[in-house]
């Protein structure tokens, strides 16, 4: 297959009536982003709805993880905008979970109290956390002394203890055994289905990214492939994986498959 223009297959994959009802949480135009010397992300132009799940995909150094901690706000663009439309609340996931030397509770409470919640209160909400993600039995164990995938599920609660409209998750399975991955997985779906701050008729948005496409497949509603910092394809899940792609994204997800 030849290479087609990317842009061609840059089509808005959501409904345009959807576009019209709900303003995007997150209207990216021609942004960019370089740490001195590298640029890592280069004239993104993106708009992420409600309610959608988002996957990124592309080989180490694309420019995912940029582009995460870019929707974070931790990483400021050097050119072009970013715009965020009714002060979503955003939560991250990162790739390894940092965890302190307290009881997985403290952990959790912690990253509340640092936002002013009141301890005890904190405390309460990050219980609530902990069941949520299935921890709540080893809520007093030192958070150190858990599995791999038991810190990642600590990671969860954290990001969902801040209530967040928002959820971003940087490759949040790559670290994880097989077992541990499926359970993770588990968890993302049933976020996914969960819905944020402005009640049920708004969905839990997710952005997340991956080398896994089975997960992607399961997991996305739209992919986004990134390489050297452009999106080269930006598609609803089922038109990347059944229709044509550009010849680096078709190449990318052979290489990942095979
Ligand atoms: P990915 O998550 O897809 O692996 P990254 O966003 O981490 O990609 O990196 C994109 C590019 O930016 C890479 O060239 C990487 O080396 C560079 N980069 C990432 N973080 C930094 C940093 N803090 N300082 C300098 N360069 C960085
Ligand atoms: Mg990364």
């Amino acid at each position: 297959m030849s290479a087609l223009p990317s842009q061609a297959l840059r089509r808005a994959h959501s409904s345009e009536q959807a576009c019209a009802i709900d303003p995007p949480l997150f209207a990216l135009r021609d942004l960019t982003v370089r740490y001195g010397a590298v640029q890592a992300l280069t004239d993104v132009n993106l708009r992420v709805l409600p309610g959608e799940r988002v996957a990124l995909i592309g080989s180490n150094g694309s420019g995912k993880s940029t582009l995460l901690r870019t929707l974070h706000g931790l990483v400021r663009p050097s050119a072009g905008q970013l715009r965020r439309d009714g002060a979503p609340r955003v939560a991250m996931v990162f790739q390894r979970p940092f965890v302190l030397r307290t009881s997985a509770l403290n952990n959790v409470a912690l990253g509340l109290w640092l936002r002013r919640v009141r301890w005890q209160q904190a405390r309460a909400q990050a219980a609530a956390a902990l069941q949520r993600v299935g921890l709540q039995a080893i809520a007093r164990q030192n958070a150190r002394t858990l599995s791999g995938g038991q810190q990642q599920r600590l990671a969860f609660a954290r990001a969902w203890a801040l209530r967040p409209d928002v959820l971003l998750l940087d490759e949040p399975t790559a670290s994880l055994d097989p077992h541990a991955k499926r359970e993770i997985e588990a968890l993302m779906a049933d976020f996914a289905a969960s819905h944020g701050n402005a009640g049920p008729q708004q969905p839990l948005t997710t952005v997340f990214s991956s080398h896994n496409l089975g997960q992607v497949k399961r997991l996305a509603s739209r992919v986004i492939y990134l390489e050297h910092g452009r999106i080269l394809a930006d598609l609803p899940v089922h038109d990347f994986f059944n229709g044509p792609l550009p010849e680096a994204a078709r190449l990318f997800v052979k290489g990942e498959i095979a």
